[in-house]
């Protein structure tokens, strides 16, 4: 019997943690796969995909930056394409090659392991710093559980201008959430009010200030995890209202696994710990 075989594709994927949290539940499951690394020069991607995609025993492929839009002409179809989420997760069944979007669900499984808020009850606000690829995935999350009210701040506003219309346009049932695209320069003026803060982008934007008017109890969460303490964004908060982006890696390969070898794995505190480690080597 042919092996399975998955990969992660990306332009910078070396030193990607992927095939760690994958290998780690491959031993605790055994299961007789393999997950490796693939990096793909940009003007090579079209070319490259092609040929990953008729590799034998392949069932699935991690997408990451930044081919996540890129990988979409390749596809046969795509799973829930109303909301035109970028493409992080593609699961192959004969000449059938599917894409999904499961960093939405990475963030989400991410925040229920930290704090558990009614959404049915009360104004629930957050904020996401950056409208990229991650944002995206993120801002249909908080619309879809519940939030109230979503604040946008980008550095480039011309991007988010017409955010409502955008994602309107993009079945995304805005009846209940009010969705606000802001410059940074109202960032001070409106801190204060989100309950949860998510950092998208590759910098820390609370840096620029020497203060910040941040509820004690709201909870900051950084996308990014590599060096471990991310941008220094989460300085900024309390450290039991700190959610590492590492969190959202695991979550979101986690679906991934169950897609392509069937069964769903275990998240814990061993997993976590090999990852740190790795996370702690420059
Ligand atoms: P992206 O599509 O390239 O978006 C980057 C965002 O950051 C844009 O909003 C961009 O603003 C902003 N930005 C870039 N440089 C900036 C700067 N110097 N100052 C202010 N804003 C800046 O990237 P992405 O795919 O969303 O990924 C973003 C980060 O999330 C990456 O570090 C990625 O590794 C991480 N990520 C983590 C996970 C996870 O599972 N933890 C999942 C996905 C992504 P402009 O619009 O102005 O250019």
């Amino acid at each position: 019997m042919i092996k399975k075989k998955a990969y992660v594709i990306g332009a910078n994927v070396s030193t990607s943690l992927s095939p760690t949290i994958f290998q780690y539940w491959f031993n605790k499951l055994n299961i007789n796969g393999e997950y490796g690394y693939i990096e793909v020069k940009n003007e090579n991607f079209d070319k490259e995909i092609c040929s990953i995609l008729k590799k034998d025993g392949l069932v699935g492929l991690n997408i990451t930056m930044p081919f996540k839009e890129k990988i979409i002409p390749h596809l046969t179809s795509i799973e829930n394409k109303k909301a035109r989420l970028p493409v992080n997760c593609i699961s192959i069944h004969g000449d059938e090659i599917i894409g999904q979007n499961t960093d939405y669900i990475g963030f989400e499984s991410a925040c229920n392991a930290k704090f558990k808020v009614d959404h049915t009850i009360g104004e629930h606000q957050a904020i996401v710093l950056g409208y990229g690829g991650a944002a995206k995935a993120i801002i249909h999350s908080l619309i879809s559980i519940g939030y109230s009210r979503v604040m946008i701040f980008n550095r480039t506003f011309d991007k988010i201008k017409n955010l409502k219309h955008v994602f309107a346009e993009n079945n995304t049932n805005l009846f209940n959430c009010d969705l606000e695209s802001h410059t940074i320069n109202e960032l001070p003026k409106k801190i204060r009010f989100a309950e949860l803060i998510i950092n998208t982008t590759p910098v820390n934007m609370l840096s620029d200030f020497p203060k910040w008017d941040i509820d004690p109890n709201c909870v900051g969460f950084d996308v990014v995890y590599r060096p471990r303490e991310g941008t220094g964004f989460l300085k900024h908060f309390k450290p039991h209202n700190r959610i590492e982006g590492i969190q959202m890696l695991v979550y979101q390969a986690a679906p991934c696994f169950k897609l392509w070898f069937g069964k769903k794995p275990e998240i814990d505190e061993g997993l976590f710990n090999i990852l740190y480690k790795k996370m702690n080597k420059k």
